[in-house]
């Protein structure tokens, strides 16, 4: 079987960029070890929270825009919502990160805002326990991204389009002869392709050892409540994002939906080797998402519902890896995506695209490339 592109992991970006890829007529097929729409990857949880005034990094802001048009390009293919527009609601001390950073993106590109002081985030949203020296923004253009919908829907547009793909069936052997890819999946199918696009999630230095990228796999457990309340229903309430100094990480978490609200820690958890992933959902995991909920939220921790364990694959400085393979321009990798990826899928999916068929892309990609980690800093941190 021999494809012009195959697609390595069918996760989040994978199913972006092989819809992306049939969509412009290339013969290829995507290839996945786990089941469709499975939950031992980092694409899974019900709901991903979606903004636009990006403190991170305002270079990401002209990627937005482009994701915001392509989520309403996909949307128009499903009767399945997969963007809620129910705004966020960032939230902590003038200087930190979140307010500080999203002021100066806002600032930079122009991204409407609402600011509130302590006591008019608690008067506009009831419920809500802000401490004096905290203020609010509220960012409307912002909300939810529906994950599981959201990926079937890739996987549909690419399937509609003529991509072929394999489900539970994983890439376990690599090789390059003559020019082509000979990947070997684990039933034994040899599938031969021209190009290569990698996207692994967790599994990136695993599969691309060679590179020895400096990734590091986290543990990130979601935790759904039954509020005992209604101010944090969906139609009253955004989702929100709060840093505290005496919280292990920024807590966020969305309005409640079918009585339940979802909430969890930013880049909080602990380091673990992909293969190797306690998924069972431990008594602590709970209770410290619940007890810094029921500082900021009043009976919004009402009961526990369930847990999730999710992963992140954090780069040194956070941002996505998203390049050629520095020695084969025939492979095209996207990784470490660092627990902010989900809402760019559409457009990393654009631009895998690019960078498989064109060898370049019209976004600015630059800050992306794995050239920025030098040598020394190539290790796992
Ligand atoms: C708890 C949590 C909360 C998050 N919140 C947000 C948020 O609010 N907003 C946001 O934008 N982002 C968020 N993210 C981040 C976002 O979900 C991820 O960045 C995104 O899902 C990563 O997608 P991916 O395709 O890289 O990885 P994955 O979805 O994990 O896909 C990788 C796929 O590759 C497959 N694979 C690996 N190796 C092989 C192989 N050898 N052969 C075949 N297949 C292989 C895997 O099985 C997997 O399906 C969050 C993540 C987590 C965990």
């Amino acid at each position: 079987m021999r494809y012009d592109v195959a697609v390595i992991g069918l996760g989040g970006m994978g199913a972006a960029t092989l819809s992306h890829l049939a969509r412009r007529g290339v013969h290829c097929i995507g290839i996945e070890r786990f089941e469709r729409l499975h939950e031992n990857g980092a694409s899974h949880g019900e709901s991903r929270i979606i903004r636009k005034a990006y403190f991170e990094n305002p270079a990401y802001v002209p990627l937005l825009e482009r994701s915001y048009e392509l989520w309403r390009e996909l949307q128009a293919t499903t009767d399945r919502k997969l963007v809620d527009f129910v705004g966020i609601l960032m939230v902590g001390e003038p200087g930190c990160e979140g307010i500080a950073g999203t002021l100066r993106t806002a600032k930079q590109w122009n991204l409407p805002l609402d600011e509130f002081d302590a006591k008019q985030i608690a008067r506009r949203f009831p419920g809500t326990m802000p401490r004096p020296a905290e203020v609010g923004l509220l960012e409307r253009q912002a909300g939810i991204v529906f994950p599981e919908p959201a990926l079937d829907a890739h996987l549909n547009v690419a399937t509609q389009h003529g991509a072929e793909m394999h489900f539970s069936n994983g890439v376990e052997r690599w090789e390059k002869h003559d020019g082509a890819h000979r990947l070997t999946l684990a039933d034994g199918t040899v599938v031969v392709a021209d190009k290569v696009a990698v996207c692994p999630g967790m599994w990136a230095s695993k599969l691309l050892a060679e590179l020895e990228l400096p990734l590091r796999v986290q543990r990130n457990v979601q935790v759904w409540f039954e509020p005992h309340t209604n101010h944090f229903d969906r139609g009253v309430f955004p989702t929100f994002f709060i840093e505290r100094l005496d919280l292990p990480g920024p807590l966020y978490g969305f309005p409640a939906m079918n009585g339940t609200m979802k909430a969890a820690f930013h880049r909080f958890g602990e380091t673990v080797d992909p293969d190797r992933i306690d998924r069972r959902i431990r008594d602590d995991d709970v209770t410290i998402v619940g007890n810094a909920l029921d500082e900021w939220l009043e009976h919004a921790a009402g009961s526990y519902v369930r847990g999730r364990v999710c992963t992140y694959t954090l780069t040194p400085d956070g941002n996505f890896i998203v390049d050629k393979h520095p020695n084969d321009p025939s492979v095209t990798i996207a990784c470490g995506f660092s627990g902010h990826g989900y809402k760019f899928s559409p457009v990393i999916g654009e631009i895998c695209a690019d960078l498989v068929l064109d060898g370049g892309t019209r976004h600015d990609i630059g800050f992306l490339g794995m050239n920025r980690f030098s040598q020394s800093s190539i290790r796992p941190i």
